[in-house]
């Protein structure tokens, strides 16, 4: 459908103030040219990030209202657990304040130093999870998920070949268990389909390993599922959920994404030994274990939004207003890796700035210059976050590829602020070789991307006069 339908009316408004162009200007550079510095209320169109920004329903705010804010077994953590039981079918329900916190509880309680994880790809709190317990985090995605202008469907199957010779050169001892993240967020939110569920589920258990889905966007999974593997067409978003956990031993998710939460998350297990040394962490870090760190009215908001997230009208407007973009950013000749995925476009800055060397931030120049043309906040995901040293060279090593990553927030953006998205990001690459590249003024030990302070290569405008 060309116009994906808004399954909701709007009840509640957030005012957008307009912020003129010279204001983004010296926002821009009072920021160091750095998006995560700028104040969210001068953001017009927030791209940022899908996690945690949905708008609740009203159902989910009224959940807020009768939540049961007990310490011991509140009624609204039976809801969370029956709920969760039901659709993912595992027998332990832990909540957790958040994914990355169920990824510390079980990566802390089952993975040892020196073990392997392999996984389609990690998640970035997945890896940095994994690599704290002195584990290797292995990505093992399939040669599709690679190529970033390959129509497939399910660029985000894992690879049964690279997940064998992972076998037989660790040994299985040094595997504590087999995740698959649906979709695959850094992959660019490209789904795993069933057939490539199964195939992982049974060389694991073949093996007497276990398989852990990374389930954070679970229900646009089986939404590709449903609309493009054989077989799925007729079939309801939640028994093709029930059906891909039931491959599986286990989850840990976070509510920000398909919980259609601001907060929140959980780990499901089936096994009882690793819920046991599981829970006994819980206490210890997060609460106790029937609300672990999520107040009563946090579990009974996730639990309804559980619900609505299975809703069929709901999932085809949401995958829907996301591939939309995606056309409108065709027509416009704006250059993004191909096909669009769930949550997320990716623009291929390489190709829109091909003038701006990958030292001098091409993905970094386009994002800061869409906030300076258009007020929209995205993320760069290339040099600025990716580059590093080889340890063995003393080389620089660059990304494969410079992207700008426009997250959809869930619920929150009309078709029409997304047209004046794409209307903007063609400005951007109009501009093209008008804009300059960016170097780093101060940037900190780690993870630079976040606080990192930049300016236009020897100073000056960004934008040089036509
Ligand atoms: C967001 C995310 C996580 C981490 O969840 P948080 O709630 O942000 O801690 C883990 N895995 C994937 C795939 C995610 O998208």
């Amino acid at each position: 459908m060309e116009f994906p339908f808004e399954p909701y009316r709007i009840k509640v408004v957030e005012r957008i103030r307009w912020v003129s162009r010279e204001e983004r200007v010296r926002l821009l550079h009072d920021a160091g040219y750095n998006i995560f510095k700028i104040p969210s209320d001068a953001v017009y169109v927030d791209l940022l990030t899908d996690s945690g920004t949905c708008a609740m329903s009203d159902l989910q705010w009224g959940a807020l209202m009768t939540g049961d804010e007990a310490y011991a077994c509140s009624t609204s953590f039976l809801v969370f657990r029956d709920t969760i039981r039901s659709l993912f079918g595992y027998k332990h329900v832990i909540p957790a304040h958040q994914g990355r916190a169920a990824e510390g509880l079980l990566f802390t309680a089952t993975v040892n130093e020196g073990d392997v994880v392999p996984n389609n790809i990690h998640f970035d709190t997945t890896r940095a999870n994994v690599e704290f317990r002195g584990a290797i985090a292995l990505d093992c995605i399939g040669e599709e998920g690679l190529d970033p202008y390959l129509d497939a469907p399910f660029k985000g199957d894992l690879d049964l070949a690279k997940l064998e010779k992972a076998f037989a050169k660790y040994g299985p001892d040094r595997i504590p268990f087999v995740m698959l993240t649906v979709t695959n967020n850094s992959g660019g939110g490209q789904p795993v389909s069933m057939a490539n569920i199964k195939a992982v589920s049974a060389f694991a258990r073949a093996r007497g390993k276990r398989l852990i889905f990374d389930a954070c966007r679970f229900a646009e999974n089986a939404w590709f599922i449903q609309q493009r593997e054989p077989g799925y067409r007729g079939r309801t978003i939640e028994s093709i959920a029930q059906e891909m956990f039931s491959h599986g031993d286990g989850c840990t998710m976070s509510a920000k994404k398909d919980g259609l939460a601001n907060i929140g998350g959980f780990l499901c297990l089936n096994d009882d030994e690793w819920a046991q040394a599981v829970t006994n962490l819980l206490i210890l870090r997060e609460g106790f274990p029937t609300y672990g760190g999520l107040a009563g009215r946090d579990l009974a908001a996730i639990a309804q939004g559980l619900h609505e997230v299975l809703d069929q009208d709901y999932l085809d407007y949401r995958i829907g207003q996301v591939a939309r973009l995606g056309r409108r950013l065709d027509e416009l000749g704006v250059p993004f890796i191909h096909p669009t995925g769930g949550h997320a476009v990716y623009l291929d800055a390489k190709a829109a700035l091909p003038h701006i060397p990958p030292s001098q931030f091409p993905a970094q120049v386009f994002t800061a210059a869409l906030y300076l043309e258009g007020g929209v906040r995205a993320v760069e995901i290339g040099s600025l976050m990716f580059e590093h040293t080889d340890p063995d060279t003393g080389e620089l090593v660059h990304p494969a590829n410079e992207l700008v990553r426009l997250a959809v927030p869930r619920r929150v953006y009309t078709h029409t602020q997304l047209d004046y998205v794409a209307d903007r990001c063609a400005e951007v690459v109009r501009l093209g070789s008008r804009l300059r590249g960016l170097e780093i003024l101060w940037q900190p030990p780690q993870l630079r991307h976040f606080t990192v302070r930049l300016q236009p290569v020897g100073g000056g405008a960004m934008v040089v006069e036509a």
